[in-house]
């Protein structure tokens, strides 16, 4: 095959595509609507304040217990981890009347969380330094892909800057979430009603979800025998962990319980103080004296979520392959964390689907 592999979309799964295919000497071109790498990974410092360390507004955690891909990647590329943080008496909170409860969980209670040192962020560095420069090429949004009637395939997309290409492509891998599929790229011949009813119908893991990171000098609620962890049915953070790097500074993180609807009614002053007066309910006075705070709302992104994103999901979703792409049958193959039936959403999800599709192509490409 004279002409590249198209990979469309330049998070986890793009990215190791993109790494698979050049260690195997198929070339290949990666093409990301964001001005960065990692779609849903990002690590972030405080502009002025590095010396406080890297946070993750995105993934944190991985499972090496059941996830045996991001496991083995992690050692074939040397990343430093540390377990997640989870000493002490977790805080229950009900009600809003009531101090917040203290409990001890059991020893193993849960999965030991693993986490990176200087974010998850350092899996997307070291995978992209097996690229080589010029493969990636940024603030480029796929638009349409169009196949003629010699089954030729051409990759359409807008810069940025407003300039536009045109990219002939003999497979298109699509490593971004379905419904950004079909909601955003626009295929010719179509897709049949049959595989977008499916892409529709695979919500984007966490899309309608926000993070916010206090940042402080240190995990003060260590010293008082608490872990960080809080399960709260008050809010606006449902979910409270301990996100200290390894610096000596210390972090409490927060996933929201309030539906991204609603949260964007409100300015991000509002939220922010609404967050603090938590963080004071639970933690006590020294939780005002934060040096720091970070928040993304990631139902905001355009690269991620869709209008029913936005909506709750009730169930966890049933991820895994598509149905059969008809006209469009080994010219597009699904990559993306929400392609992997077993670990649909979760980073391993990624990497899994990312490595079928590497050898899906592998089979194309042995087979001219
Ligand atoms: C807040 C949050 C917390 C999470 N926590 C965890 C965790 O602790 N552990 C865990 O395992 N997982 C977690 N996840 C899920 C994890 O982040 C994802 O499973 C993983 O990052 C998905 O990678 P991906 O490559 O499949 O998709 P993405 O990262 O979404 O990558 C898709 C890429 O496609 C690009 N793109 C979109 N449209 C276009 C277009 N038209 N043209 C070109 N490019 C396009 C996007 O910009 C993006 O870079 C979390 C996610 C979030 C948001």
């Amino acid at each position: 095959m004279n002409k590249p592999v198209v990979i469309v979309g330049a998070g986890l799964s793009g990215l190791r595509a993109a790494s698979l295919l050049i260690a195997n000497g198929i070339d290949c071109r990666v093409l990301e609507a964001r001005d960065r790498i990692g779609g849903r990974i990002l690590t972030t410092s405080i502009p002025d304040r590095p010396d406080l360390g890297k946070f993750d507004l995105g993934p944190t955690w991985f499972w090496p217990q059941y996830e045996s891909t991001i496991a083995n990647l992690v050692k074939e590329l040397n990343l430093e981890t540390f377990s997640q943080y989870t000493k002490g008496a977790m805080l229950a909170e009900r009600s809003q009347n009531e101090a917040p409860q203290r409990y001890i969980l059991p020893e193993n209670s849960n999965a030991k969380s693993i986490r990176f040192i200087g974010g998850v962020q350092t899996l997307i560095d070291a995978i992209v330094a097996t690229i080589p420069s010029g493969i990636v090429e940024l603030d480029t949004s796929v638009k349409t892909i169009r196949q003629d009637e010699a089954g030729a395939i051409t990759v359409e997309a807008v810069c940025t800057n407003g300039n536009k290409k045109e990219i002939p492509a003999s497979v298109v891998i699509l490593a971004l979430p379905p419904r950004i599929v079909a909601n955003n790229i626009e295929f010719s011949p179509s897709l049949s009603a049959n595989l977008m009813n499916d892409l529709v119908n695979k919500p984007t893991w966490m899309a309608g979800q926000a993070k916010l990171v206090a940042i402080y000098d240190r995990p003060f609620w260590r010293e008082s025998g608490l872990s960080g962890f809080v399960s709260s049915w008050v809010g606006p953070l449902q979910e409270i962990h301990d996100a200290s790097p390894d610096t000596g500074s210390g972090a409490l993180f927060g996933f929201f319980g309030i539906p991204a609807k609603i949260r964007q009614q409100l300015s991000e002053e509002e939220t922010l103080k609404a967050v603090m007066d938590q963080l004071v309910r639970l933690f006590g006075p020294e939780a005002h004296k934060v040096s720091a705070t970070l928040y993304k709302d990631w139902a905001k992104d355009f690269e991620t979520a869709v209008e029913e994103d936005l909506d709750p999901l009730r169930e966890f979703p049933s991820y895994g392959q598509p149905p059969k792409a008809g006209i469009w049958e080994e010219k597009i193959i699904f990559a993306g964390t929400e392609i992997n039936s077993q670990f649909g959403g979760h980073l391993e999800g990624a990497l899994q689907s990312a490595e079928k599709a590497f050898l899906k192509i592998k089979q194309l490409y042995k087979s001219f």
